[in-house]
């Protein structure tokens, strides 16, 4: 069949550009390079033994059939507990939806709630998948910017100018994907007072990187009372727990939000595996020693990328304050000509890096930020020390 029998629907959809760059890296180590890919955001660790023991219990137990759409009732009561413990927010089992990823959690909300032309207010820089996926749904993604100068934040006041009455939603991710900013308790006091006044705005908060947060306890928006019956609180097993493979996230939302998501789940995959639920279960009610540990290796990585970049001519680093990711500004060295390639955006540097460099990162306008490029350190020291090492010689060579 040819390509024009494919739907405008995907003619119009962007390739995921961190699966994109991923996949260009393997194939450049398939080819026998020697490269250090730097483009998936994803733990390096293994899942923790006590989680992959408890899926294998539960393969001897019987746990292989259908579960109920929105999950599992144990893993549905493990996490209303979780959200409790951890954010102080209380949903009952009616206002939680399993997935397979928070990926579809997010999927789940924009086709349950967006119609076509609905604006959705997205905090840039922002995770790669939030703009297609609201797109998908109908939706009008408003990227509201912010740069390194910002700390990667957008204000309260910016967000409030953007809002019209055809805002519907407004999404962001803190820890941030790809920026690794953290919003603090003021800053989100004030994105909830501002959404306060505007009745029919939802927030979506993903707080997929809740458990690599450096410096401060993490906050969720959802419990300011003036918006926690307006928000979503968006979570999943792949980061605080390495379980990327699993593909298990969750949602907690108000119970009519819940409900559609779930009629959308139930023509689309149904509820996500059993046996990966009941681990996840026991494993949100376990020794969080092991995400602890992650947390403080990621820390001292992050520490190690930042003094390298910052060595770097041209590259303005912020301070990263949760996740695994670093956003340096390279701007500086767009206009730049080396071998007859020339460096016009944060595509152009990226390409740059993975051909001479050999180090695969990914370009800012993959999150609404042009200046900039996000390098992943969930990697091991010694590689990350070579990357920083590979990336500045090649810099050095721009002049
Ligand atoms: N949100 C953010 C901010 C992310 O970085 C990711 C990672 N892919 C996801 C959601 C989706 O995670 P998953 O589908 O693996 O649960
Ligand atoms: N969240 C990760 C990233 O941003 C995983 C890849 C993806 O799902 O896009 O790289």
């Amino acid at each position: 069949m040819t390509k024009t029998m494919l739907s405008d629907r995907i003619l119009r959809m962007q390739e995921s550009a961190t699966i994109k760059m991923a996949k260009m890296a393997r194939k450049l180590a398939a080819e026998g390079h020697d490269v250090i890919s730097l483009s998936l955001g994803e733990p390096d660790f293994d899942t923790p033994k006590h989680i992959k023991d408890a899926a294998k219990k539960a393969l001897d137990d019987g746990f292989t059939k259908y579960t109920p759409v929105p999950g599992l009732v144990e893993l549905r009561q493990a996490i209303c507990n979780k959200f409790k413990r951890d954010n102080n927010l209380d949903f009952d089992l009616s206002q939680i939806v399993v997935s397979n990823g928070a990926k579809q959690s997010i999927a789940n909300l924009s086709l349950a709630l967006l119609n076509e032309g609905d604006e959705v207010i997205v905090l840039a820089p922002f995770w790669v998948s939030y703009y297609e996926i609201i797109r998908l749904g109908g939706g009008v993604p408003v990227v509201l910017h912010s740069g390194v100068e910002d700390d990667y934040k957008v204000s309260a006041e910016a967000i409030e100018e953007a809002i019209t009455n055809r805002t519907k939603l407004i999404i962001f991710s803190s820890p941030c994907n790809p920026s690794g900013s953290v919003y603090s308790y003021d800053e989100l006091k004030a994105i909830a007072g501002v959404v306060e006044r505007h009745k029919n705005v939802h927030i979506i908060s993903d707080e997929i990187y809740e458990y690599i947060n450096f410096d401060e306890k993490h906050v969720s928006i959802g419990t300011f009372e003036s918006v926690k019956d307006r928000t979503i609180t968006i979570n999943g097993f792949s980061k605080g727990f390495a379980m990327t493979g699993w593909r298990l996230g969750y949602m907690g939302a108000p119970e009519w939000i819940a409900q559609a998501c779930a009629k959308m789940q139930g023509q689309f995959t149904s509820g996500a595996n059993a046996f990966g639920q009941k681990a996840a279960a026991y494993a949100l009610e376990a020794d969080m020693a092991p995400t602890n540990v992650m947390r403080e290796a990621f820390l001292k990585r992050r520490d190690l990328v930042i003094n390298g970049l910052k060595e770097i001519p041209g590259f303005i680093v912020n301070y990263p304050k949760g996740a695994f990711y670093v956003f340096p500004d390279v701007s500086a060295h767009f206009g730049k000509v080396i071998d007859g390639f020339e460096i016009e955006n944060s595509a152009d540097f990226a390409e740059y890096l993975l051909q001479k460099a050999h180090v695969a990162i990914v370009a800012g306008s993959a999150f609404g930020c042009e200046g900039c490029i996000r390098l992943s350190y969930a990697a091991a020291e010694e590689t990350l020390i070579e990357a920083v090492k590979r990336i500045k010689e090649a810099v050095l060579k721009l002049g």
